[in-house]
């Protein structure tokens, strides 16, 4: 199986940081690369080819690497991307964005999210499950040919979800890659 992992926003942050926490001083960019980063090194130790391309490209507008094309000529089998929400500092939780609800998209996001949401209750069980959403206009997920997601692992502009995502990195990157292992296992039974 080939996995396609895209940390979302820019590599290094330059231009394009995503969302912040100002008081952790912690960059979005920074630790969906993180977290890409690991769920790279689970999935090849379960035997997958992994590519793994940060980009600020997520609608396909800009100039650069276009990660819609590489992923669709390397042919993966599998697309994830990977971010962290951002609201107004009150919001918490994880939520999974797909194409639509009857897209093997959605049955991939449905693997994942679940794992992820398991973990994330185990580590606090005050961490609220947002759901599997519909985001047909998001590049990623329309343009890429194979299953695509999504992941917003939880809001980086809230203090404990923020705190989850510096301290517990390991574990959701672990979820996920379990998640996308999942799927694979599904689809070939
Ligand atoms: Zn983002």
């Amino acid at each position: 199986m080939k996995v396609f992992i895209n940390p979302g926003h820019a590599p290094n942050g330059n231009p394009d940081p995503g969302a912040i926490n100002d008081f952790f001083r912690i960059r979005e960019a920074d630790v969906a690369m993180a977290i890409g980063e690991q769920v790279k090194q689970y999935l090849i130790k379960a035997g997958c080819g992994v590519k793994l391309l940060q980009s600020n490209n997520l609608y396909g507008e800009a100039a650069g690497e276009n990660i819609i094309q590489s992923a669709n000529d390397w042919e993966a089998d599998i697309f994830v991307s990977i971010h962290c929400n951002a609201f107004d500092k009150t919001v918490r939780g994880a939520e999974t964005l797909v194409y639509d609800l009857t897209s093997d998209g959605h049955e991939l996001g449905k693997c994942i999210h679940a794992q992820l949401i398991e973990e994330m209750q185990d580590i606090d069980c005050t961490f609220p499950d947002r759901g599997i959403k519909t985001r047909p206009l998001l590049a990623v997920l329309r343009s890429t040919i194979m299953p695509a997601v999504l992941v917003e692992t939880a809001f980086i502009d809230n203090d404990y979800d923020a705190l989850l995502l510096m301290n517990h990195q390991q574990e959701i990157a672990a979820a996920i890659a379990r998640g996308i292992t999942d799927y694979w296992v599904q689809k070939q039974g």
